[in-house]
């Protein structure tokens, strides 16, 4: 066993984003060594990243800050019900320097491999840089959303003009008067994007290949009387957000669906379609998740929402999804997002009709098959093409670091064909690897800062639980993590989701062994509540599921 004196840190926190940062908080606060490591120039994960226009919470503002500390809240005002990333980064800046934590973070500074020494019980993380730590523990605060993909068409090389993911649109203020804009995908961040552009653009042409239920976020103000209103209910907001499955202030109707008379249903539904936020999608019938008959009634009251709002009827219809119900997939809130198709410069190119065969210098190809087998290419011409084609979700930012454990089993081998963990925090056969937002965890399902509080306050109690123990080492047993992603497995089967190609699901188009129908289990569908309960247990029985090992003699404690 390696000495602690030996040790570059004792814990080495990789990530600045929401996880990170409350992290190191923690860490600090207990006076143990540790360092943040962040790849990009700053603090922030996604909302450092996710710069593209109309990029916003879904989640309620006030139910996004950390609830850690009363003072933090005191000091800040959301100026939004649903904030916009400036405001947001503004509040991450806020909170990194309120704590002064940015004295405990390398920028810059890109993790590339992280390999566990088992004799002596540490990692050896070798950097962007050059440089090698070692450390006791890391905590893996990478992100669920970090890995941007692109789609793999040909000639992407070939555009002349301006080209990015929305992940990486750059800092500078991108013209987008007068110029033609692509925008490929229509996922959340694309129908957050798609308003905002068409309101600058010269044309909006928008490659769509399968439509997105979505629904609108109903965002306003918050004036200074509102926020002192809202600084006053901060517990009871954060209680709300504790009872409800995931984290936000919206709770299922727990009525049975098949009880309330169908008026009754349309009613409830015209009030939450106008309410903000997820209320549509959370605080509906539980039903609407796993009872196909409830869903469709749902997806077709949408479905006339939408009618109503296009005035193409042949547009509509093809801005309503026909290959999966309401909610299965994480719903894109959005602010006029139908109101867009309306628009005299923008268009919508069904690319499920009419794939794009190819990128080109001036622009964007797509090719129709006739009924007669002939073909027909269709160029259009762009200055700026906009990627909003999704992430290499939940497991991609783990995969872009090479991390070996005991036996020298790369982890991205291991979970080849999906993750498989101890409670979302911990993984067999990767000692002091933690996790507090990671795959099967709660909160990657989770109103994110709710969960990951949770998922934070949980390791830092099992660090503390060790050191006064003189435990250094602990892992996950096999039995435990087996059993802990049978029952996250278990839980995918009762719900639709099951069917949707989603990241819920593993899905992604543009990354191999992703395609649809190889269910990947990453989300706990459980709820906030029992997963809390669950981890709570475990703690409480003395980790029952982690083997612990001892400072002098290696034994198992
Ligand atoms: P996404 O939901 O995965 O959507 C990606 C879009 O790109 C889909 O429309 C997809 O079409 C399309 N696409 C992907 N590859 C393509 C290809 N090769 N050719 C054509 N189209 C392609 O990604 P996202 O919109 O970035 O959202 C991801 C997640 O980020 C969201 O679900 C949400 O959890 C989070 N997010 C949160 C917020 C927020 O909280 N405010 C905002 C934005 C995003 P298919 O559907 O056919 O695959």
């Amino acid at each position: 066993m390696k000495p602690d004196a030996a040790l570059d840190y004792e814990v080495i926190v990789i990530g600045a984003g929401v996880a990170g940062i409350y992290m190191i908080k923690r860490l600090t606060d207990l006076g143990i060594r540790a360092t943040v490591l962040e790849g990009e120039a700053d603090i922030g994960g996604t909302w450092y990243k996710n710069r593209y226009p109309g990029a916003r919470f879904d989640s309620e503002s006030y139910t996004y800050g950390y609830s850690f500390s009363k003072s933090l809240l005191d000091g800040w005002d959301w100026k939004e019900h649903f904030s916009p990333q400036p405001h947001t980064l503004e509040y991450l800046n806020y909170v990194v320097d309120t704590f002064g934590l940015r004295a405990h973070m390398q920028f810059g500074t890109r993790v590339e491999r992280a390999h566990f020494d088992d004799a002596g019980s540490f990692w050896r993380l070798s950097l962007g840089d050059g440089r090698v730590l070692v450390a006791r523990f890391v905590v893996m605060a990478v992100g669920l959303l970090s890995t941007p993909t692109l789609p793999r068409i040909p000639g992407r090389e070939d555009f002349k003009g301006q080209a990015f993911h929305t992940f990486h649109w750059p800092q500078e203020p991108v013209a987008l008067a007068g110029k033609r804009v692509a925008v490929i995908g229509t996922g959340a961040t694309a129908i957050q994007l798609i308003p905002e552009v068409a309101k600058q653009a010269a044309r909006l042409t928008v490659y769509q290949r399968r439509p997105n239920w979505a629904a609108p976020l109903n965002n306003r103000p918050i004036p200074p009387s509102e926020m002192t209103e809202i600084r006053a209910r901060y517990d009871e907001i954060f209680a709300q957000c504790e009872r409800s499955p995931y984290g936000f202030v919206h709770e299922p109707d727990r009525r049975g669906f098949y009880e309330v008379p169908r008026e009754e249903r349309i009613k409830l539904w015209d009030r939450l379609y106008d309410e903000p936020g997820f209320a549509i999608w959370l605080a509906n019938f539980r039903e609407i998740f796993s009872d196909e008959a409830a869903n469709a009634e749902l997806s077709e009251y949408i479905a006339m929402r939408i009618r109503q709002r296009v005035k193409n009827p042949e547009l509509a219809e093809k801005l309503i999804p026909r290959d999966h119900g309401f909610g299965v997939q994480r719903v894109p809130m959005e602010s006029g997002y139908f109101e867009a198709y309306n628009r005299d410069n923008v268009d919508l190119v069904d690319i499920s009709e009419t794939p794009i065969d190819r990128i080109t210098e001036r622009g964007i190809r797509t090719v129709e098959h006739r009924i007669d087998g002939t073909e027909v290419w269709h160029e259009r011409e762009f200055d700026i093409i906009v990627y909003a084609t999704g992430f290499d979700a939940i497991t991609g930012a783990f995969d872009h670091i090479d991390i070996r454990g005991t036996d020298g089993e790369a982890l991205r081998e291991k979970w080849r064909d999906g993750p498989t963990t101890f409670l979302g925090m911990m993984i067999h056969g990767y000692p002091n690897l933690l996790m507090p937002n990671g795959p099967q965890s709660g909160s990657a399902s989770t109103n994110y800062p709710r969960g990951i509080e949770v998922g934070v306050d949980w390791c830092t109690r099992l660090l503390e639980h060790m050191h006064a123990r003189g435990l250094e080492r602990a892992e996950a047993t096999e039995a435990a993590e087996a059993h802990w992603s049978t029952h996250v497995a278990d839980m995918y089967q009762k719900l639709l989701m099951r069917k949707a190609k989603s990241w819920f699901t593993g899905y992604n188009s543009n990354v191999d062994g992703h395609e649809a129908g190889r269910i990947r289990y990453f989300v706990y569908n459980g709820g906030m509540p029992k997963y809390r309960s669950v981890i709570a247990e475990v703690a409480a029985n003395g980790y029952e599921g982690i083997m612990f090992t001892g400072v002098q003699n290696h034994a198992e404690a």
